[in-house]
């Protein structure tokens, strides 16, 4: 059975966490590849500015390039109207039909994961990786998982990630202030975000 990783995001920008997190998951679960999916317009954040899928889709396959076994895929960003992860992996499935897919995300986004659309449905098409970091307490996520959504915990792997405290708002953040961010994301995104001078205000 073909083993597929999707690493869903917003990737405003795409960081070294995200593809440390995704190579970890691609080696432990023995995973064909992982298509990373910028979303088009994230259903959880509607009200921030969110810089124009398309340099976000760009800036993805910049950062992927070196890995052979990671893509990028355009299908969010060609959709309209807000993305669920849901419709995501549907549509995957779809073009993968029996394949088995494992669902990347950080530990962090599954404390709200019964607001998430169609969780249970969800959960029984992909299995999720929960990429967490060291000395995580993953026994209280599982209790919270335990008491949100029961049984289907089980479709929920839990994976370490190194030394992570990367984020796209803290990146964002350095831009805006003239601060480095060398060093936290692949040297061709950086040099994207110069060039269209990203995150400027
Ligand atoms: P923002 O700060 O704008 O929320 P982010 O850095 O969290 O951005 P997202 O695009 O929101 O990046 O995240 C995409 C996925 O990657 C999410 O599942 C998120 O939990 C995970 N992720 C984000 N940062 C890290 C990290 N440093 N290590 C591992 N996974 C991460
Ligand atoms: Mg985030």
């Amino acid at each position: 059975m073909r083993r597929l990783g999707i690493m869903g995001g917003t990737f405003d920008p795409v960081h070294y966490g995200h593809l440390v997190g995704a190579e970890g998951a691609r080696h432990d679960l023995k995973l064909e590849k992982v298509i990373f999916i910028p979303a088009g317009r994230p259903p959880n954040k509607p009200h921030s500015r969110i810089t124009e899928p398309w340099l976000r889709y760009r800036m993805t396959g910049l950062a992927v390039a070196s890995n052979p076994f990671f893509e990028v895929s355009s299908i969010e960003v060609e959709r309209t109207g807000p993305s669920y992860t849901i419709n995501t992996v549907q549509a995957i499935s779809r073009l993968y039909p029996g394949a088995q897919i494992y669902f990347i995300t950080g530990s962090d986004a599954l404390v709200d994961i019964h607001t998430w659309k169609g969780i249970e449905y969800l959960l029984t098409i992909c299995r999720f990786v929960a990429a967490a970091r060291p000395g995580y307490r993953v026994d209280e996520l599982w209790e919270r998982l335990d008491s949100l959504i029961g049984d289907l915990r089980r479709n929920i792997i839990c994976m370490e990630v190194p030394a992570l405290a990367i984020s796209s708002t803290d990146i964002r953040q350095r831009v805006r202030e003239g601060r480095p961010i060398k060093y936290l994301l692949p040297e061709p995104v950086e040099d994207f975000i110069k060039k269209n001078q990203l995150y400027r205000q």
